[in-house]
This record gives C-alpha cells, sequence and structure tokens, in this order.
C-alpha cells in the first residue's frame, strides 16, 4: 500500500518535473534573457511590447503566411516552427531590444494574427526544429523556382540541412526592364564599376541550381546575387535579354533560396502533405523536438 502510495507521487512528481521544468530552464536562459518575456520594439507606436515566445512566434508567422491566400493548416504548421526557431536562433538586439517590428532590422512582424495562423502556432506549440541536438537553421523564403538553394552555393560553406532540393510551386516569371541610363547608374553607384562599357552582352554563369554564380560584363565579373540585389530581382534566378534600349530581366522565384520555400510549402500541404513532411523535405537530417530537449 505505501509502495504504490510512493510510486504515486513519484509519478506525479516527475509529471510536475516534467511540464514545470522547461518553463523555469527557459527563464533562466542566457543571463536575463528569458523566452516568456520578450522584448519587442515596435516601430509603428515607438513603444516596448513584451510577449511571450508563443505570442511573438503568432505575429511572425502570420507576417510570413501573410502573401497567401488561406495558407492551408500543414503550411502555417511547418512555417510556424520554422518561425520559432528562428525567433530562437536571433535573440539579439534589434533597435535597443530582443526583436523589432520591422522585417529590414529583425523577423518579419504582422500585428494582427488570422485566426487559422493563431491555431497551428497553438498546435505547434513550444516545437522547433533540431540538427543534431542544437537549433537548425531554418531559413525560409518566398519562393523558389525547381530547386532550392544551398548553402554551400550561397555562402561556401557546407550546411547539412540547407541543400538544394526540389520545390513543387508553380511559378510565373515576372519581367523587368531597366535601360543603358539606368543600368549605368546601377553598374557605378551600387557595384562600383567606374565608367562601365555597357557594349557587351551581360554573360551569365549560373551555378548547381541554375541561379547566377556571377554575371561578367567585359572584364568586369559580378557575384549573382550581389547583381541581383543592385538591380532589385527578386532572386538570383534570372536570364537577361539586351534590348535595343535596355536589358529585360525574367526573374524566377523570389528570396535567396535557402531552406523552405513558403511557396514550396504550401503547394505541398495543398496536396496533403503534413508539417513533418514539409519541414522533412526542406531540411533533410533534422528533427522536430519541443525546445525545452535543446536546452542543456
Ligand atoms: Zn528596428
Amino acid at each position: 500500500m505505501k509502495k504504490i502510495r510512493l510510486e504515486g507521487i513519484v509519478a506525479i512528481l516527475c509529471v510536475l518535473v516534467a511540464t514545470a521544468l522547461p518553463a523555469v530552464v527557459l527563464r533562466g536562459q542566457n543571463g536575463g534573457f528569458s523566452y516568456d518575456k520578450l522584448y519587442i520594439y515596435c516601430h509603428e507606436s515607438g513603444k516596448s511590447i513584451r510577449q511571450g515566445l508563443e505570442e511573438y512566434t503568432a505575429h511572425v508567422t502570420a507576417a510570413l503566411c501573410e502573401g497567401f491566400k488561406d495558407v492551408p493548416k500543414g503550411a502555417a504548421q511547418a512555417i510556424s516552427i520554422a518561425a520559432r526557431t528562428q525567433i530562437l536562433l536571433n535573440k539579439g538586439t534589434s533597435c535597443g531590444h530582443d526583436y523589432c517590428t520591422s522585417g529590414a532590422h529583425s523577423l518579419p512582424y504582422k500585428a494582427d494574427c488570422p485566426e487559422n495562423v493563431a491555431e497551428a502556432v497553438k498546435e505547434t506549440s513550444g516545437l522547433v526544429l533540431s540538427l543534431g541536438g542544437a537549433l537548425a537553421p531554418a531559413f525560409v523564403h518566398y519562393s523558389s523556382y525547381l530547386v532550392t538553394q544551398s548553402a554551400f552555393n550561397y555562402t561556401g560553406r557546407e550546411i547539412s540541412c540547407l541543400v538544394s532540393v526540389s520545390s513543387p510551386e508553380n511559378i510565373e516569371p515576372c519581367e523587368h526592364f531597366v535601360s543603358f541610363e539606368e543600368a549605368e547608374v546601377i553598374f557605378e553607384i551600387k557595384l562600383g564599376i567606374e565608367t562601365p562599357d555597357l557594349s557587351g552582352e551581360l554573360i551569365i554563369t549560373p551555378d548547381s541550381t541554375g541561379r547566377a554564380k556571377s554575371v561578367r560584363i567585359l572584364e568586369n565579373i559580378i557575384g549573382g546575387s550581389e547583381f541581383a540585389a543592385a538591380f532589385k530581382l527578386e532572386s538570383a534566378s534570372f536570364k537577361c535579354e539586351k534590348r535595343e534600349e535596355g536589358y529585360l530581366f525574367r526573374v524566377y522565384g523570389s528570396g535567396d533560396g535557402l531552406g523552405m520555400s513558403l511557396c514550396g510549402a504550401v503547394t505541398m500541404a495543398e496536396d496533403k502533405a503534413g508539417y513533418g513532411d514539409i519541414l522533412l523535405h526542406y531540411y533533410p537530417g533534422t528533427e522536430i523536438v519541443p525546445v525545452y530537449t535543446l536546452l542543456k
């Protein structure tokens, strides 16, 4: 009888420790940085807001889902897990706070969170992406043409979960016309090429994913991503046609192509994929785990 009661108490204690410990550990992390008290600088109001990890995850996920009408559940859940992982990886100082509401300084943020997104965040509460027992670099981008980019192509550094994988979205390219006058200014001011000679063709050398590795104009060679950024092209996956008055760019996909494609996640979820299928497709070799299992 005594033994049974003792076992009962031990069992209750175990449950209490398992549920309460993560919260205690989370609060004590990193010399005062507390996951239930994230300080966010709100650019719109000029005020400081305090949110817990889950609340902030909902606002970041809402911003990432903003471009889509009715994000299917599996995609919203996958995006929320990637967002939570990125939040924990990016804790730092933005405008004197842990984060801020400007996507240019910190993670993207949307003040109102649609119900389906809030639901997806709740359903995946506390889940993050792990690579070898640490938070995985869960980068996301808007869309990829055929395949995603690899960390190796992008930075020269191999990262096992950021390799090029297929991406199922069906996207139309967008076109941009840049006149020779505009191009001259961009070459000079943004790319530091003095008195550019535009008489030659732009020669694009693709990397293994079809994105521009480099762009050459006569003797000048420019990195593909640098070129895309200077010309405000949505991605480094582009073709260029020289016309009489300037260049016509046809751009495929949007973003750097690293990690999960948001359009691809939505397409996969529309085809009935769950968040696990989506995340493990875009971040091979990772695991989806409760965040407290990563805390030492
Ligand atoms: Zn800011």
